[in-house]
């Protein structure tokens, strides 16, 4: 898109908008219709309305010992106070004075007899200005404020960049899939989106120049509607179609071609205290067959708490070393990596192979001997932290990394560990994950990925009880657990971190642990883990607890992820209503891990919203993580499961992941247009690529775009 020529202002780049294509994209807050402003007595209390009238009297005002600025408007027919609890009084009473004419916006309340609006949006009319069309008139469009810009500057600025501008829109999505869809011209979206009316006016029948009929079952938009739903399925289109050719690309890539004799693996099956599920079968074979394959792997396996991942990982790492390579696994945390080093240590002292840890907080000199080991090809396999993928670590021959809860890491840190292959071809890359993802996200989260499931729990695995409990029910939640340790079993007592301050939520587990041990478990060994302990002393925490040398584990949300001791069968969480219901999940997790029945006790202690109290609910009545992941997304929207930033997708520029049936069609039509032109040749394809070049700058190599 065309960059302007002369510089944005700074107050304008200080807001992100600094070419034309940023101010296109500036899309309106909301729109005031000003066609049939209403009275000051027609308004109605508690709606957002909009009306006019005349400043008759102006000033700070003492209400008790707040200072209020106020501004009494009147239209001849009613009174209206507008009420300032913030400001700076010389700019106030510059701006407001007595006989000037305004129009605002916000919610009506009323104080007394008399109507008023709290820091209400005010236009200014000037007396030359009162003919002024686009601002008094019609559908306005409002934008979010800039510095102390008038709305007024704001939208002839916009208005004059779209009316220049936007006829050269390029758009990403073809044709055919706009009018499949019913959607509009890139061009009049953005028109439409910044003057609704304007458009409304010049095609009074069809209000918007459609492209094609509306499928069955779309509901009919507002212009200003469906324009934002061309514009974000333009961008999604976009980001599904760059998804696409990134597997294709990773198709295409050489790699190493990896099939172990088979022998190594049936030593450590007769060495394993149980047998595979057929989940875990059935995803073991679609990743050997990858790894045998001789292009790269890029396969995620997504699997419910407990389904068994670690296991089915550590016989791909054994099929890699088999076929003379290392192996590496990457794990978000050090507790994590230490425990996939301690379960997996006894077997492949068992088999011959030769592994290592390697943390941040391995010992310069022990870190010295254990990269030149990795370096020398002496060791098989390195399991670490982000650690691994430290300048001065190189492998000799990576043949795979497995990168455990994914979630954690971005692609760019895969990428990293790609890289270090020293093979000359890119080693395999297998991805786990515990956050079970709606499938549709997942499409797109992980979009350049495959995705194998494991859909089943080890036999005879049974549910966790669940049971929402309040602050009353404290006591007898303390005795479940009681009950539960004298019965030999273990307890995790967890307390969220808080957001606006870690060290209130340490405060919270070290305070309460003391409390716990001397005035509530006094006869059982309680245990503390956070994450500003030093490694050892984690570790230590994580090994007591394992070792049953303590009963209790008191312990923040470190051991979300992974953590494994089957012998605890009870975990009590604190502040149960701060977490997603996906969280809640993966904490409960970290119980029902052996034979016994287990039991998860969620505290909510300061909610009196019955909406937490039924989404809470959830968790009682379903142990299905792909469920609640669903749920989760309902209530709190996909944020939690994407984040852009960090995942090294292109950004957006609209709120592209708000409707996720547009997603999939997205994802459709991307298919389907690669299918009919895979290299981008035609007409449209060039446009294509070019847009797809530009939206996701440097994020795809250019052999992906082609
Ligand atoms: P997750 O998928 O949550 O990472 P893990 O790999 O930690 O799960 O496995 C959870 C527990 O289940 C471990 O104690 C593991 O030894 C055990 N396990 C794994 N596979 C099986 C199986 N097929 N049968 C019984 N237990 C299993
Ligand atoms: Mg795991």
């Amino acid at each position: 898109m065309v960059e302007f020529s002369v510089p944005f202002p700074a107050r304008l780049k200080k807001k992100g908008l600094s070419t034309v294509e940023d101010i296109l994209y500036f899309l309106p807050i909301r729109y005031e219709d000003r066609r049939h402003i209403k009275k000051i007595r027609e308004l109605e209390e508690g709606k957002n309305e909009v009306s006019q009238g005349e400043v008759m009297a102006v000033g700070e005002v003492r209400y008790g010992r707040r200072k209020i600025f106020e501004a009494v408007v009147s239209d001849g027919g009613g009174l209206l106070s507008l009420k300032w609890f913030n400001y700076r009084l010389p700019y106030m009473k510059k701006q407001y004075e007595s006989g000037k004419k305004i129009i605002f916006y916000g919610t009506v309340s009323s104080f007394g007899h008399k109507k008023e609006i709290i820091h209400p949006d005010v236009e200014f009319i000037e007396l030359d200005e009162e003919d002024d069309r686009i601002n008094f008139e019609g559908i306005v469009p409002v934008y979010s404020q800039i510095d102390n810009m008038r709305q007024k500057t704001i939208r002839r600025l916009v208005a004059n960049i779209v009316k220049d501008y936007a006829p050269y829109a390029v758009g990403c999505a073809p044709r055919e899939a706009v009018k499949r869809w019913g959607l509009v011209k890139l061009e009049d979206a953005f028109s439409c989106a910044h003057a609704p009316e304007d458009i409304v006016a010049s095609s009074p029948q069809l209000s918007l120049r459609r492209q094609g009929p509306l499928p069955e079952g779309e509901r009919v938009l507002d212009p200003p509607q469906l324009a934002r739903k061309t514009l974000t399925f333009d961008e999604l289109f976009s980001l599904e179609l760059g998804l696409a050719l990134k597997r294709k690309a990773v198709k295409k890539e050489g790699g190493l071609v990896m099939r172990g004799d088979g022998t190594i693996e049936e030593r450590l099956k007769s060495l394993l205290p149980f047998t595979l599920t057929n989940a875990q079968k059935h995803v073991l074979g679609e990743i050997k067959k990858d790894m045998a394959s001789p292009h790269p792997m890029n396969r995620l396996i997504q699997g419910d708490v407990g389904s068994g991942k670690t296991i089915v990982s550590y016989i791909a790492v054994i099929t890699a070393i088999e076929s003379g390579y290392q192996a590496a696994i990457m794990a978000p945390t050090e507790i994590l990596a230490e425990q996939h080093y301690l379960t997996t240590h006894r077997y492949s002292e068992a088999l011959g192979v030769k592994s290592v840890l390697l943390t941040g907080s391995t010992a310069f000199s022990a870190r010295k001997k254990v990269i030149d080991g990795i370096k020398r090809g002496e060791v098989n396999l390195t399991i670490g932290t982000h650690a691994l993928i430290q300048k001065d670590v190189e492998f000799k021959n990576l043949g795979l990394a497995v990168i455990d809860e994914q979630h954690r890491f971005g692609v760019v840190q895969r990428a990293e560990l790609k890289r270090k292959g020293g093979a000359v071809l890119s080693p395999d890359i297998l991805v786990m994950t515990a956050t079970p993802i709606p499938r549709t996200l997942s499409m797109t989260v992980f979009g350049d990925l495959d995705v194998s499931i494991i859909d089943e729990l080890p036999q005879g695995r049974k549910p966790v009880a669940t049971r929402v409990l309040r602050e009353k029910d404290r006591s007898e939640a303390y005795g479940i657990i009681a009950e539960e340790l004298k019965k030999g079993g273990q307890a995790y007592i967890v307390y969220p971190l808080i957001e606006e301050s870690e060290e209130l939520s340490l405060r919270d587990a070290t305070r309460m642990k003391e409390h716990l041990e001397k005035d509530i478990f006094r006869e059982f060994q309680v245990g503390l883990l956070h994450g500003r302990m030093r490694a050892a002393e984690k570790e230590s925490a994580m090994r007591d607890f394992k070792d049953k040398k303590t009963d209790i584990l008191v312990s923040t949300t470190v051991i979300e992820v992974g953590v494994d001791v089957p012998n605890a069968t009870v975990i009590l969480i604190e502040h149960a209503e701060r977490f997603g219901l996906s969280q809640l999940h993966q904490l409960r997790g970290r119980v029902g891990r052996g034979e016994k029945t287990s039991l998860c006790l969620l505290l909510a202690q300061y909610t009196k919203s019955e909406d937490t109290w039924r989404r809470l609910k959830v968790l009682e009545n379903t142990m299905d993580g792909f469920k609640i992941a669903e749920e989760d997304l309902k209530i709190r929207g996909p944020g939690d499961f994407i984040g852009t930033r960090q995942s090294g997708m292109p950004e957006f520029r609209t709120e592209a992941f708000s409707d996720l049936s547009l997603l999939k069609k997205a994802r459709e039509e991307a298919e389907r247009f690669l299918e009919s032109d895979p290299e981008l040749l035609s007409g449209e394809g060039l446009t294509v690529k070019a847009v797809l070049k530009e939206r996701w700058a440097g994020r795809l190599s250019l052999a992906e775009v082609g």
